[in-house]
């Protein structure tokens, strides 16, 4: 079974990286770690020598990119601000394999920080014309040479086992802000609806595979309740049900064509395997079939709370692992052993912690304890 924990890179600030992952090792029983390389803007608490602090980060590529991955797309590689000598991602890389502790990549798909600021005209739109400031489409022809280029510029130059790819959705993301101002309160679904994409490229690549696009946008604002065309071919309950007959249906059908289009191409562009990280507070279940892109190694669900992560089990997908929020170490650490024996019963073949820089020194030794139990009790896969 995988044990492995997240960490960003300045995790390993500090100290040296090679003595912290000595103790995660040794200690604690790790023997994996998952690397952010590109990331969202976050804001975070973190242990620092016992105490609690405060950061914020914007984001962006942790590593050094060599241009020769991007040279046919008009995207650059987005460095964040952060460096460190000490913490350098190909330096932790290489520790980790010297200790044969798996290390993988983390990328953010459509949210690495900086990209639909700088590029505005590769951001997602939704509706009406709105740009993201989150995220970046991927159905854009030079989004999809810019990530694929990415991947492959991370798994040939860093010793990685895997990469790990989160937020692997197109779509406006703001539709999902809790704070959204709407003229009435909007429902799930229709929030889902209006997540969805139509920037340039998704409207011109759309039209020119025969998707009417204006009927989409007539369904779409019927359904959500924004009445501003009388050019509905489509009763509004059948756009908002999934008519496949639907303007709309078909214009999100190709998006999830282009999704899935994308995943091979970066599985292909990848000398490492790809794990899709799926998260339930995104929504990308009718979007992506991993199974469609075989052969992506697995997928690796997050599942906050006891009992829910079975129904998450993705029976198409051969490796399944859990990632695990930092809400578990402060748990009893008996749930935390219960928790992985039920998983590993219906098919978890992993567990990622998330993050390092969360555990305090107690916390990390109750993932000692439960370490000890995956190892004598569950099955290596
Ligand atoms: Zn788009």
């Amino acid at each position: 079974m995988r044990f492995s924990m997240t960490a960003y890179p300045w995790d390993f600030d500090g100290e040296e990286a090679s003595s912290r992952l000595d103790r995660l090792q040794g200690d604690v029983g790790l023997n994996g770690v998952s690397l952010w390389a590109a990331a969202a803007p976050s804001l975070q608490f973190r242990m620092e020598d016992g105490e609690w602090s405060m950061h914020r980060s914007d984001g962006g590529l942790f590593f050094q990119p060599s241009s020769y991955h991007y040279e046919g797309t008009r995207c650059r590689p987005l460095s964040s601000g952060f460096r460190s000598s000490k913490a350098a991602f190909m330096d932790i890389c290489q520790a980790c394999v010297e200790r044969v502790m798996l290390p993988r990549a983390i990328v953010s798909a459509c949210g690495t920080g900086g990209g639909p600021r700088r590029y505005p005209e590769f951001a997602c739109r939704n509706v009406f014309g709105l740009e993201s400031r989150n995220t970046v489409c991927l159905a854009n022809p030079d989004v999809a040479g810019w990530l694929a280029g990415e991947v492959s510029d991370l798994t040939w130059n860093h010793p990685l086992a895997g990469v790990m790819l989160t937020d692997y959705e197109i779509g406006w993301r703001e539709a999902w802000h809790e704070r959204l101002p709407a003229p009435w309160a909007l429902s799930q679904g229709q929030r889902k609806l209006l997540s969805t994409c139509f920037c340039n490229a998704c409207r011109k690549g759309a039209s020119a595979d025969g998707v009417d696009v204006e009927d989409a946008k007539s369904q779409l604002c019927a359904a959500i309740g924004f009445q501003v065309s009388n050019h509905l071919s489509t009763r509004v309950d059948e756009a908002q049900s999934g008519d496949v007959s639907s303007a709309l249906f078909a214009y999100r059908q190709w998006q999830s064509q282009r999704l899935n289009a994308l995943l091979g191409r970066i599985r292909d562009a990848s000398r490492a395997e790809i794990w899709l990280v799926r998260k339930p507070s995104v929504d990308t279940d009718d979007n992506v079939r991993a199974s469609d892109v075989s052969p992506i190694a697995g997928l690796v669900t997050d599942v906050p709370v006891t009992g829910a992560w079975s129904n998450a089990l993705d029976r198409r997908i051969r490796n399944h692992e859990l990632w695990i929020g930092p809400d578990w170490a402060a748990r009893d650490e008996s749930d935390l052993v219960q928790m992985l024996a039920e998983a590993s019963s219906v098919g978890i073949h992993g567990v990622e912690f998330d993050h390092l820089g969360l555990y305090s020194e107690s916390g990390l030794s109750s993932l000692r304890r439960a370490a000890r139990f995956a190892r004598r009790n569950i099955a290596v896969s």
